[in-house]
């Protein structure tokens, strides 16, 4: 059964992207395991009340079961340690924002890879990671780093033990991200902090890009929301704090670099369609991330 409304919002979808699956999608992995699946096309549509943007296809079915499809990720899909130096200030940004006291916390990361954002931290954190992909974990052992292979809501960890529960480049995977966000509430201690990176489809670049967006041409991209329904999202689930920060992800690329393939993309169409140089174009990441941070 496909699902043909907002996982945010319960919003109608309007047609906004659609793609043949046989194009050269990215994130390879996924593919192979999704072109088993008898669908011609990827779809997304445009929630026309939130503006999130979401799978409309064979991704979003209860069959597929897309989240499995991450636990045979193969070493392609493990964050690769030579970038570990360049993401650095990143992640050292990023905890100055969760915690400007730098106080010693319990940390969860959910959807940790091979733990990078968690080895950025110093021994004084009590650190706890949650990843699927088996090949990444294996990086993890001798790290001092509790860790479980699956899901936060199938952990070992105890309810109510987190000072903050993290998620980086994980939401825009999920097909039920409001019940991830009930699961990681029920984790975090009672004024415990919820930190979730992940891209804004109200972004003024996402929506400059419109379909030919990079972010969108990921196979495992089926959710992105915008910042209002990301935000209500949380507040419906009892965050009363939330705060939001536009950011540029780690892999952006500069502003140059995005205009040029921005008008690209104007003059040549659809990403079908931007296929030159034995590659396909699409418009790069650019100030089109948010960090929101809820307590
Ligand atoms: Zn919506």
């Amino acid at each position: 059964m496909l699902f043909h409304r907002c996982v945010y919002c319960g919003g109608a979808l309007k047609p906004f992207r659609s793609e043949p699956l046989s194009c050269a999608y990215d994130e390879i992995n996924l593919s192979a395991h999704l072109k088993s699946e008898k669908s011609p096309t990827l779809s997304s549509g445009k929630c026309i009340s939130c503006q999130s943007i979401i799978a409309n296809d064979f991704r979003m079915s209860d069959e597929v079961d897309i989240l499995n499809a991450y636990t045979q990720a193969p070493s392609a899909y493990v964050s690769r340690d030579q970038d570990f130096q360049g993401n650095l200030p990143f992640y050292k940004t990023i905890e100055k924002l969760i915690n400007p006291k730098a106080k010693p916390m319990t940390i969860c990361d959910v959807g940790c890879n091979s733990g990078q954002f968690l080895r950025s931290l110093d021994e004084s954190w009590d650190k706890f990671g949650v990843e699927p992909g088996s090949l990444a974990l294996q990086l993890l052992e001798d790290q001092s780093i509790n860790t479980h292979q699956g899901t936060l809501a199938n952990s070992p960890f105890p309810k109510q033990s987190m000072d903050y529960i993290t998620y980086f480049d994980v939401f825009e995977h999920l097909p039920n991200p409001k019940e991830e966000i009930e699961i990681a509430k029920s984790f975090l201690k009672q004024n415990g902090k919820l930190a979730i990176l992940t891209g804004n489809s109200t972004s003024m670049t996402a929506k400059a890009a419109g379909p030919t967006w990079t972010y969108l041409s990921h196979v495992g991209h089926i959710s992105v929301p915008s910042e209002k329904a990301l935000t209500q999202a949380l507040s419906l689930s009892g965050f009363t704090k939330i705060e939001t920060l536009k950011l540029s992800h780690p892999y952006s690329r500069s502003f140059f670099d995005w205009l040029i393939l921005l008008t690209l993309s104007k003059i040549l169409g659809t990403p079908a369609r931007i296929k030159f140089f034995n590659r396909r174009w699409t418009v790069p990441l650019f100030q089109d991330h948010m960090l929101v941070i809820a307590s």
